[in-house]
């Protein structure tokens, strides 16, 4: 081996810089950071991967011409009050030693707007008046064009809109456009929450599909939107998104607690949509356990992965009183060439928080499966296997409390191991043969044979939870079982009265709801029928029209802020 020698410091900041920059996502990454601690409210950005190049444009407060000179220099930061998405002072240098940096800016304080270059070492080589509007203009471009190694292939586009699209969940307030290669890819407009920028990232999301809140409590604020689990899951985790104080964070335990929440909501292997953003004091947050600031250490953890915990329970009980836009989605799918526009179909309001699901009223059992019940606003079909095993999994959840048994039951050929991990306590009766004397609440039943048929699915089972959901399922009523008027009743009323009735414990939607809205509009009921063709824009703008043939069928337009609950002779049909 040769001799230990002193690293020459350019190699040694040339690292350094590397280990911030690592990716074109990685600069336009510090880039948005810089433009949104400087309060715009505008951003636009450009990529050339081709060219290995990102451009930021912003309206915030500009870079005193004064200061250009300061700016790529290594550790320097104008951000020590805190208050902003915390700084390293690192960004812009590490720009400048892995490409070639420029700074178009005005700040307001100067008369005129200024034009900067910067060389390898972060130095300012060039500066030049320039007519400028409020705001900074970044530039990089030939990036890691010294580096080879990092520069393998073109570099794809979707991690680049990935950080435009977070950037945009947790700064709502802001109006984005993204531009590839001169080309305009995605333009976002300015909202209130969270939800309304999730709305426009996923245009494909019905704001029914939702359920969003902010809660203050203390010294945090959290925006949390979910997706209703019968109605979106996705294949992977990919939008189980979390935010700290304005920033994307990897926090694979408050995953977990995420994951953990859905866990029996979900069809197996089936992801939820949950987006959450925390505001804290600064002094809570540290940010400097990674230098992309992608992980970080919180004050207090646990409390706050409880409060998520609650937070997403609460949401998911919440409000449930919305008819399940699956009968929109039926109807859509039976006319190919519809021009309902989703937006014009809400589902009715249904009675207010507090009772989850309207009165029903059993009507008939359809090929002993279905349950055809009526409501107010429309019939729903309930699938009695899947309602049953929704009830039956609450049930036992609250009643898993041990109780004595008469006679003790005898089990053999089990793992004693897997029923401990499940709190039973096995007494060994001879070989491979154990006695059983406490059970579950829930699986107690006079008939011994019963039990033991239970106990033995239990031992199959890896965890207490997946354990409730066997027993659920296992003596829940089967499909293909006759029903009376009655036993329907009684069986919709105990549905309506579990905490989450959307889904099954395996996370199968129950229900099919078909609103009487709907269905008025399916039969164009309170509609009139056109023979001419109508082309006339200003008369499309005030008719709804859809084709019948070579005929239309119209009705007036209603405000979007129109629902089920209005007089129903607001809706006139057409004088045609
Ligand atoms: P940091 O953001 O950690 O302070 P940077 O190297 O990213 O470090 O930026 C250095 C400084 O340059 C910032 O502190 C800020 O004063 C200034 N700056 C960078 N980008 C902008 C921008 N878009 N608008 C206004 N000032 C900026
Ligand atoms: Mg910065």
């Amino acid at each position: 081996m040769s001799k230990i020698q002193p690293l020459n410091p350019e190699r040694i900041a040339q690292m350094a810089a590397g280990e911030v920059i690592d990716s074109l996502g990685a600069a336009l990454r510090e880039l948005l950071e810089n433009a949104l601690d400087a309060q715009a409210t505008r951003i636009q950005v450009e990529i050339w991967p081709s060219r290995w190049q990102v451009r930021v444009a912003d309206n915030g407060q500009g870079i005193p011409g004064s200061e250009l000179e300061q700016v790529a220099r290594r550790h320097t930061t104008s951000k020590l009050d805190g208050c902003s998405l915390g700084f390293r002072g690192e960004a812009l240098h590490s720009l400048a030693r892995l490409g070639s940096l420029t700074i178009q800016t005005r700040h307001a304080d100067d008369a005129h707007g200024w034009l900067a270059a910067y060389n390898r070492q972060g130095e300012l080589a060039h500066q030049q008046p320039a007519a400028t509007a409020l705001g900074t203009v970044v530039t990089v471009a030939d990036l890691f064009a010294d580096w080879p190694l990092r520069r393998r292939g073109v570099p794809p586009i979707a991690p680049l809109l990935t950080l435009v699209q977070n950037a945009a969940l947790a700064h709502p307030w802001v109006s984005w456009q993204v531009h590839r290669e001169g080309q305009l890819l995605l333009s976002l407009w300015p909202g209130t929450s969270l939800q309304d920028l999730l709305l426009q990232v996923l245009p494909q999301l019905d704001l029914s599909d939702l359920r969003y809140q902010r809660i203050q409590e203390g010294d945090s604020d959290w925006e949390v939107v979910l997706g209703l689990p019968d109605r979106l899951h996705r294949p992977r985790p990919d939008w189980i998104r979390l935010a700290v104080n304005g920033r994307f964070v990897q926090m694979p335990d408050w995953q977990r607690v995420i994951q953990s929440v859905f866990q029996h909501a979900l069809p197996r292997h089936r992801h939820p949509l949950v987006v959450v953003h925390l505001r804290l004091p600064p002094e809570q947050v540290d940010w400097n356990r990674h230098p992309a600031k992608s992980e970080l250490y919180l004050r207090d953890p646990e409390i706050r992965q409880e409060q998520l915990r609650q937070h997403l329970h609460a949401l998911l009980q919440s409000g449930s009183g919305q008819a399940s836009r699956r009968s929109v989605h039926l109807i859509r799918a039976s006319k190919a060439k519809s021009i309902y526009r989703v937006s014009s179909l809400q589902s009715p309001a249904l009675p207010a928080a507090g009772c989850s699901l309207p009165p029903l009223k059993a009507l008939a059992q359809l090929h002993r499966i279905y349950i055809l019940a009526e409501h107010p606003q429309g019939l729903w079909l309930v699938e009695q296997h899947l309602a049953h095993e929704r009830v039956r999994y609450e049930y036992i959840q609250q009643h898993w409390q041990p109780v004595e048994l008469e006679t003790p039951v005898m089990l053999e050929g089990l793992s004693s191991q897997a029923m401990e991990q499940l709190g039973l306590e096995l007494e060994p009766f001879g070989p491979n043969t154990y006695l059983v004397r406490r059970v579950p609440l829930a699986l107690w039943s006079e008939d011994p044979k019963e039990i033991q048929g239970s106990l033995r699915e239990l031992s199959r089972c890896a965890d207490l939870e997946s354990a409730q959901v066997a027993v659920a399922c296992r003596g829940a009523l089967r499909n293909g079982i006759p029903l009376t008027l009655e036993q329907m009743q009684q069986l919709l009323e105990a549905w309506q009265r579990t905490a989450n009735p959307h889904t099954c414990p395996h996370g199968r939607p129950v229900y099919l709801a078909l609103a009487e809205k709907d269905l008025a509009r399916y039969f164009r009921r309170r509609w009139g029928i056109c023979d001419r063709p109508i082309s006339d824009s200003k008369l499309e703008s005030f008719w709804e029209l859809d084709p019948l043939g070579d005929r239309f069928a119209a009705q007036v337009r209603r405000s979007s802020s129109a629902s089920a609950s209005e007089p129903r002779d607001e809706t006139r049909s057409a004088p045609l």
